[in-house]
């Protein structure tokens, strides 16, 4: 498994590029924008982006779907509770002075347990209400793509519409820390951390 980082946006998000070496398959986690290094990767492991998972609705998770959908013919992926932020992204974008963009097209809803393969690889969702209703976290092997549920040292925002401080607290303690401490989190924004150095030192759960 081979996993690239693009750090994109106005608000830094880290979007990551998961790729199955042996099948040539792979998966785009969250879709702030097009990126050139990211197309270059693409074209430099010979890659096919099959999916587009996101982690959650939020706005600078996905201004790009659209175009990274239709550059790659990616099938996009997310949990059905965060439809509304969807749905009303050109609401929120002037506020950060960013142009309309097509309403992103979710090809698939997803939900706790499901389990999607790209190529060799198996992606399984932990749905971690909290940040959002429908937030996801994504586990393939030892490696979380955490979204904006789990960050190094703190946990996501929860004034939010649809935010809850109980319903992060209750998902990372029941659903992420449950996980074995050497799993490597990867989060929406910020730098890599660990599970187990979550449990140690994060002062928010
Ligand atoms: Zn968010």
């Amino acid at each position: 498994m081979i996993i690239k980082q693009y750090t994109l946006g106005p608000i830094e998000n880290n979007n990551y590029l998961v790729v199955d070496e042996t099948t040539k398959d792979a998966a785009l986690i969250d879709a702030t924008g097009m990126s050139d290094e990211l197309v270059k990767d693409v074209e430099n492991l010979n890659c096919n982006v099959r999916y587009i998972l996101l982690t959650h609705g939020h706005f600078d998770h996905i201004t790009g779907v659209q175009e990274l959908k239709e550059y790659f013919g990616a099938k996009v992926l997310m949990n059905e509770l965060d439809m509304d932020w969807v749905k009303n992204i050109n609401l929120v974008l002037p506020q950060f002075d960013i142009s309309p963009v097509e309403i992103p097209v979710i090809d698939e809803f997803i939900n706790d347990g499901d389990k999607i393969k790209i190529g060799g690889l198996i992606f399984k969702v932990i749905t971690t209400p909290g940040h959002t209703k429908g937030g996801v976290c994504y586990l393939i092997e030892n490696v979380l793509f955490s979204g904006d549920t789990l960050f190094r040292d703190c946990v996501g925002r929860c004034d939010l519409p649809g935010g809850n401080y109980k319903d992060i607290q209750k998902s990372i303690k029941e659903k992420l820390f449950t996980l074995p401490e050497d799993t490597i989190v990867y989060p929406g924004h910020g730098a890599p951390t660990s599970i187990g150095y979550e449990k140690e030192f994060n002062k928010e759960i």
